[in-house]
């Protein structure tokens, strides 16, 4: 009997999979272009500074520790994780920023300091909120592949009804009127990838994941998180290729049978592509693909980003480990990303300095800076548009901060739409994926199997759930069941 499962792409939804098919006795190798594991978790390291590539917000903890205890172990087998303090800090202007703590109550005090009475306001909406993480994540998130919308209805979410007519902003604007506290509010749902008026109201239990569980760190950075599911992988017998690029898959009566890496072929009984889902269509002949160049163009793309990684040769003052700059319009920001698609005037940016917590991530006395801004997809890139951004948003933290640090820069590398495109095959440059609108939910996302090849199989940020590391993770285990299921006979 053979059980060679293929796995494209090493990001953590195929992370995820290539466990819990070694678990249940699958031979399992993960094929990965790139000359480093983590997909767009990657690790950048130069001279002396390390960076994580892509995610650095670490939320939603129960879903990481839960992966580990399917297998046995314990989260803190592999990593150490710190819960941040301040979690994050926004700033809407110089001298002007709010911290958020690292407990709801803590948060309570800030925002009734901000607007008298928001404080109850927002016990209210953290109650809910927490509510639909109960219904959401303990209850639906890996019952869901995604394949009935029945899998939407259970004795809970009859009840919700209104919170998926409704959406996020609504919510917080019946509530609060400070412009801070809502900005503060509809922050967590930009990791799903929509506006927040584009948001369901379900949704907000996102605003549980930030104030109610907290930000966190795992000690080395996320990078550790991609490196232990590697080690657990190993232990379980997957075999990782990098420097590995997946050609072309062969199809011969609606099944998979062979993998072409480097110009290779190789028999297979099963592929799982946790590359992006437009790209790895394209690998089939035109006969075997299920969404047409159509479907794609149509759909509510989460951002890009202009990415900067950069190494200060001082330490960056009055800055936490996460920053917010919120001292723009948000509003006009968001219109430019999803209602009129073009490079935004006055850009909002996200910056991690990882070296304020963890002094190992940047040589002595020297920071490391990590700048994000969000764009849309399919934007123009070139050298002169990156140059141009990073100095509007330099000079900016110049102002908030007080200091000058143009001149205190080491190197700097950017990252952007065509890097997005080259290094990871990914459509239009997203870097995030599909966005989770109420059409773009569940059932209605890309299917995990195909339709027309009876052992491919999907997983990762444009399937179900979604967007972020915690819904890849689970993307893994919720693929890796349904093939247990389907294929009992390979
Ligand atoms: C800049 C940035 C910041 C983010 N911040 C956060 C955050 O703070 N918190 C959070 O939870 N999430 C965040 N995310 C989202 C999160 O990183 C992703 O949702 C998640 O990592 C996606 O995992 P995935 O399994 O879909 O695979 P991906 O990470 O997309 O990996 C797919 C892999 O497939 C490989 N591949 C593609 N084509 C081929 C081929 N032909 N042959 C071989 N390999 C191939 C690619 O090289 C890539 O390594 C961020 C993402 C980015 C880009």
């Amino acid at each position: 009997m053979n059980k060679n499962v293929f796995i494209i792409g090493s990001g953590f939804s195929s992370l995820s999979a290539s466990c819990y098919l070694a678990k249940v006795g699958y031979n399992v190798t993960v094929i990965e272009k790139n000359s480093s594991l983590g997909g767009r978790a990657r690790q950048f390291k130069k001279d002396g500074f390390t960076f994580d590539m892509g995610p650095s917000w670490y939320w939603m903890p129960d879903v990481f520790d839960r992966f580990f205890e399917d297998f046995n172990k314990s989260r803190s087998d592999f990593y150490e994780l710190e819960k941040l303090n301040p979690a994050y800090k926004v700033f809407f202007g110089k001298n002007d920023s709010i911290s958020i703590e690292d407990s709801l109550d803590k948060i309570k005090e800030i925002f009734e300091k901000e607007e008298k009475g928001s404080s109850v306001q927002l016990q209210k909406f953290m109650d809910e909120a927490k509510n639909n993480y109960d219904i959401a994540v303990k209850d639906m998130l890996y019952k869901m592949p995604g394949i009935s919308p029945l899998e939407l209805i259970t004795k809970k979410t009859i009840f919700k009804v209104k919170s998926f007519i409704s959406n996020i902003r609504r919510e917080v604007r019946k509530g609060f009127k400070s412009h801070r506290l809502k900005a503060i509010l509809e922050f967590p749902v930009l990791f799903l990838g929509a506006k927040a008026s584009n948001t369901p109201a379900f949704y907000s239990f996102m605003n549980y994941a930030d104030f109610g569980l907290g930000t966190w760190q795992p000690k080395n950075g996320f990078f550790d998180v991609v490196s232990s599911m590697v080690k657990l992988g190993e232990s379980l017998g997957v075999k990782f290729l990098i420097n590995s690029n997946v050609d072309s898959i062969e199809v011969t009566n609606n099944e998979v049978d062979a993998i072409v890496i480097n110009g290779i072929k190789h028999d297979c009984s099963l592929i799982i592509s946790g590359a992006d889902y437009a790209h790895t269509e394209s690998l089939l002949d035109q006969k075997y693909r299920q969404y047409s160049d159509k479907y794609w163009s149509k759909k509510t793309w989460a951002p890009s980003s202009l990415l900067f990684y950069v190494g200060f040769n001082k330490k960056v003052p009055n800055v936490a480990h996460h920053n917010l700059f919120f001292d723009t319009d948000f509003e006009k920001h968001a219109q430019d990303i999803y209602d009129h698609p073009k490079w935004t005037k006055d850009p909002l940016f996200y910056a991690n300095f990882t070296s304020i917590t963890n002094p190992n991530t940047a040589p002595k006395d020297c920071e490391n800076g990590f700048f994000l801004i969000p764009i849309a997809t399919n934007l123009e890139d070139n050298e002169d548009i990156r140059n141009k951004y990073f100095d509007i948003i330099i000079e900016r933290l110049e102002k908030l901060t007080g200091e000058k640090l143009k001149k205190h820069i080491i190197f700097k590398k950017s990252f952007c739409v065509n890097d997005f495109e080259k290094e990871y095959n990914s459509y239009g440059g997203n870097a995030y994926g599909l966005a989770n609108t109420l059409m773009q939910t569940a059932f209605l996302r890309p299917k995990l199997r195909s339709r027309k090849v009876k052992n491919l199989y999907f997983s990762g940020q444009l399937t179900v759930p979604g967007p972020g590391v915690p819904p890849a993770i689970v993307s893994g285990k919720l693929v890796a069941d349904l093939i247990i299921k389907n294929e009992k006979n390979i």
